[in-house]
């Protein structure tokens, strides 16, 4: 058997394209533009390149994007400070602090300063709760994205086993939840677990979001199953290249003998995470102006 390729990169253009529209429509109705606001503290490459997408994202997709870069020994009184002046700022919707912080910072005191009904990226105590207890509030935009290409390829997940390798607050955790409220018989694995791969031989689906190069064979899969690879991993550049192979936690070309889907790295859940962003984005600014946010969002 060869795996279907679930290809996160076409679903993403079209979730852009559709916030898109929306945006435009919101644009009218509410005679501002939706707005994002992120914040970059310090000049982590990776990071530069990550705030620099999203706000070109942000532009395409009919929003206002706002960034405020500022130099890495900024002190936790003047981060907190901007957070305060987005949070009261009419005009920004959602505010996205770039993670990771310098270490003199920290991460979790300035999330909780964000304004939950801003919190477009999910990381507040308060939206993480408003997800445990099934109320609206914000997803983290990774395992929103993996749930929705997973929802695409199987619809009902009722009484599926799903298997989340990873219970990081950023992508297991939220992962897990997701599956639960969508029904499925859900199985959160991490370093600790004992013979993991008789557990994941388990699952209908594997949600893996562990870091580690193609650590999920062949032989952890049950036949059929259907495969979402969160990893993002940069392997020893060859010799005589810059940069190595960029791959997943799972072993690709092996696994796709035996699962029925599963998505590449790159091309797969990367493209949803910024496309998920937008959405965040633009239900917060119908929430904030007092509409209804549109069905298909
Ligand atoms: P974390 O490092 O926060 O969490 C990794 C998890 O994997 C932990 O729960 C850890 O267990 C578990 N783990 C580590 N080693 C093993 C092992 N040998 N066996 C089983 N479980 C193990 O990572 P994140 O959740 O932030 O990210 C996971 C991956 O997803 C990374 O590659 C990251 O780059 C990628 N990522 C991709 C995104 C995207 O596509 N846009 C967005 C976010 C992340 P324990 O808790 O016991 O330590």
């Amino acid at each position: 058997m060869s795996a279907t390729r679930i290809d996160g990169k076409a679903f993403a253009a079209r979730l852009r394209e559709r916030v898109g529209e929306y945006a435009a429509r919101f644009a009218e109705a509410a005679g501002r533009r939706a707005g994002l606001a992120v914040v970059l503290v310090g000049d982590d490459a990776a990071s530069q390149v990550y705030v620099g997408a999203k706000n070109k994202a942000t532009v395409a997709a009919n929003m206002a994007s706002f960034e405020h870069r500022l130099p890495a020994d900024t002190s936790a009184a003047a981060l907190l400070a901007l957070v305060e002046r987005l949070n009261n700022d009419d005009s920004v919707d959602g505010i996205l602090v770039q993670l990771p912080l310098p270490d003199h910072l920290d991460e979790q005191s300035i999330i909780a300063a964000i304004s939950p009904d801003k919190d477009v990226d999910g990381f507040h105590v308060i939206n993480a709760g408003r997800l445990s207890v099934g109320q609206s509030g914000f997803v983290p935009c990774t395992p929103l994205g993996c749930m929705m290409l997973l929802t695409d390829r199987l619809g009902d997940l009722s009484g599926l086993e799903a298997v989340v390798i990873g219970r990081s607050n950023i992508v297991g955790k939220p992962m897990a939840q997701l599956l639960l409220d969508a029904n499925a018989t859900v199985t959160i694995a991490h370093s600790r677990t004992k013979d993991l791969a008789s557990v994941v031989r388990r699952a209908d689906i594997v949600v893996a979001a562990v870091g580690r190069p193609e650590m999920i064979r062949k032989d952890w899969l049950k036949d059929g199953a259907t495969v979402i690879d969160v990893g993002i991993n940069r392997l020893p550049p060859e010799p005589g290249k810059d940069k190595g192979k960029l791959v997943g936690d799972v072993a690709y070309d092996e696994a796709s003998e035996v699962a029925a889907a599963i998505t590449p790295v790159p091309g797969g859940v990367g493209p949803m995470t910024i496309a998920v962003l937008l959405r965040n984005t633009l239900v917060a600014a119908h929430r904030n102006a007092g509409l209804d946010v549109p069905e298909g969002l």
